[in-house]
């Protein structure tokens, strides 16, 4: 079985079993900075997310294919999502309006240093991700901010929607006799800023279209940094509860709690990475996630003067090798020296902190 089960515990997809809630790392490039697959696997990692849009670019399709796709060139054996881009496109564009555009045939950009320009439409989005090996595609989407004006949020609704159904035509076409046990999932993204009358349209016609899951698009929290929690909801309301919804982008250790609180099942971040390696590290404070917020877990600044000789571990509860061998005081001596070897050890216990939380939150 390939599709979502009615109980959405768990469900199947080519490479394995994802388990839910799940909480996959950014391997943005083809790799989670500073840890490879071995180190991922002792954190208990379940699957990737990876992302088109830069992998097209770095290290390039021809290159992949090459190498026998994405689980064999990084030599991960268990579930990756490959997000469409549609996100990473928006952010380029947003912060340089002259590196491309977006039009209805698809998104024309051309990265900062590059020779090139880059057309991804939705059928070529498709079709690298699948020639990637994915588990699950993902629709190429028009994402915006939630203060972007109606008539953006708008145009985005109709793009999405559109896009979306030249995603489900490629999609279908290509994987048309495959063998159930090796095809992959399709998502699409579910656009509407924060006007929810946009996101319910979007969500009825993506319904209409069918899809095995559907992510929160856009970008989720607002200008105060707060995370968009009326429209999650109402996302998860519009959708039948036995379809999987993915958080896209989201995966603070806060939000990642709201958002299964929310009934969202899946998340994938590139903040605990980002965090450990600038040597934010994470520790649970109580058993029970119900404390108040912010009060079950907090941040060990690993350059604070009192680490200096400081023998104990990040977290005395922490099964991480991290945790088991060294000390704060260790860690902060390389952090100062800022050696590669502190962001893998620092990436290894935030990570185990993500996938320990996960466990819980099933349990
Ligand atoms: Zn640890």
């Amino acid at each position: 079985m390939s599709q979502p089960s009615a109980s959405v515990q768990q469900f199947e997809v080519p490479h394995g079993r994802i388990r839910l809630p799940a909480f996959f790392p950014d391997a943005t490039f083809g790799f989670v900075r500073a840890l490879d697959s071995t180190d991922l696997i002792s954190c208990r990692v379940e699957g990737l997310v990876m992302n088109v849009f830069h992998l097209m670019q770095h290290p390039g399709s021809s290159v992949i294919k090459n190498l026998g796709g994405l689980h064999a060139m990084a030599r991960w054996d268990r579930p990756i999502v490959t997000d469409s881009g549609g996100f990473q496109a928006y952010s380029l564009l947003r912060n340089n309006p002259h590196a491309g555009s977006v039009t209805k045939k698809g998104i024309l950009f051309r990265p900062e240093g590059s020779e090139r320009g880059f057309l991804l439409t939705p059928e070529k989005s498709i079709q690298l991700q699948l020639s990637y090996g994915a588990d699950i595609a993902i629709c190429l989407d028009y994402c915006t901010h939630p203060d972007d004006p109606f008539e953006v949020q708008e145009v985005s609704v109709a793009t999405t929607i559109e896009w979306a159904k030249r995603c489900r035509k490629e999609f279908d076409k290509h994987v048309e006799g495959w063998n159930p046990s090796t095809k992959p999932l399709l998502f699409a993204v579910v656009q509407g800023g924060g006007n929810l009358n946009l996101r319910r349209v979007c969500t009825q016609a993506l319904l209409d279209i069918g899809f095995d899951g559907f992510g929160y698009g856009g970008y989720p929290f607002d200008s105060q940094g707060t995370l968009l929690v009326d429209t999650m909801r109402y996302l998860r309301e519009l959708v039948p509860a036995e379809v999987p919804l993915f958080a896209l982008g989201i995966g603070s250790p806060e939000s990642l709690v709201e958002g299964v609180r929310l009934g969202y099942s899946l998340f994938d971040c590139a903040l605990p990475t980002r965090d450990a390696r600038s040597g934010r590290l994470y520790r649970f404070e109580t058993e029970q996630l119900t404390a108040p917020a912010g009060r079950w877990y907090s941040k060990v600044y690993i350059g604070d003067k009192k680490h200096m000789k400081n023998r104990e571990p990040v977290s005395p509860n922490c099964d991480c090798l991290t945790c088991a061998e060294y000390s704060c005081a260790y860690l902060q001596h390389l952090f100062k020296r800022n050696d590669p070897l502190f962001h893998r050890l620092a990436s290894l216990h935030n990570v185990r902190f993500m996938t320990q939380l996960i466990e819980r939150l099933r349990r």
